[in-house]
């Protein structure tokens, strides 16, 4: 679960301006994708595609073979998880934080995101208040553990897909790289598609999707590209 593929998709905002041009591309399930190219390239274009806030002019999106254009909301929000840039927490446990959003869960599932996430520690913890049940850590969280309670919680929905867009990001270099290894360790397993700037993303990445003027002008492992270069 969670192969993505891109056919011949094309797209415009508007008759005068078209943005992509023919993409084409394929993400076998479980692999680590960052897509890079210049500032108004098409990549943020290129992922509200995926998840249909913009339908193509033409070509069509698969995801495990189904045809996004096909899909409805519900199941294209099922399929795909989107992680947030920066995440407010209520003035609940970590574990209601989790729980948040996906009620049926039961106590025991939540518990395995909590695990998965690491954030055993965290479980009994408020994030504002001051109820010190974590030691001497207290109870303020880093940008980096809150990241963890926003991916522990898109998880837990058990989307195969994870979106994150590290582009745009306000946050300050320390707290940018925890979050991004956070969601390095947790993506394990799931298909994450990442709109990559740092190097160590682009690195780590198991292929580098290379966009230009909306075309699809490279794709490949980082030594291929370098080999190319
Ligand atoms: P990137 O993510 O690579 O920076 P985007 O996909 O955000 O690029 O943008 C691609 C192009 O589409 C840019 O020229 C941008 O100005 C334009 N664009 C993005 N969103 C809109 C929109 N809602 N309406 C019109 N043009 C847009
Ligand atoms: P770290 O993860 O160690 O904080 P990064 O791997 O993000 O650092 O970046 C290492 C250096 O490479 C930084 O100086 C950064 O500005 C630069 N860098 C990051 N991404 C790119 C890129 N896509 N192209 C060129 N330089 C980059």
């Amino acid at each position: 679960k969670g192969n993505v593929r891109f056919e011949n998709v094309s797209f415009g905002y508007g008759p005068d301006r078209q943005i992509l041009h023919n993409v084409s591309f394929r993400v076998p399930a479980g692999n680590k994708v960052a897509i890079v190219g210049p500032s108004g390239a098409g990549k943020s274009t290129i992922i509200k595609l995926l998840f249909r806030f913009y339908n193509a002019d033409s070509g069509e999106i698969y995801i495990d073979e189904q045809p996004v254009s096909r899909s409805t909301q519900a199941s294209l929000r099922q399929a795909i998880g989107i992680v947030p840039q920066d995440t407010v927490l209520f003035n609940d446990s970590i574990f209601e934080n989790i729980r948040y959003g996906n009620p049926p869960a039961s106590d025991e599932e939540v518990y395995q995101a909590i695990e998965h996430a690491h954030l055993s520690d965290f479980i009994n913890a408020l994030p504002q208040g001051k109820d010190t049940k974590v030691g001497e850590r207290g109870l303020k969280l880093s940008g980096g553990e809150k990241q963890r309670v926003a991916i522990a919680r898109t998880i837990l929905k058990g989307a195969p897909i994870l979106l994150f867009d590290e582009a745009t990001s306000s946050l300050d270099s320390q707290s940018e790289h925890a979050i991004l290894s956070a969601f390095r360790e947790i993506a394990v397993g799931h298909t994450s598609i990442v709109i990559a700037h740092r190097l160590s993303t682009i690195v780590d990445a198991d292929s580098i999707i290379v966009i230009q003027d909306g075309r699809v002008v490279e794709q490949g492992n980082h030594a291929l590209l370098l080999a190319n270069n």
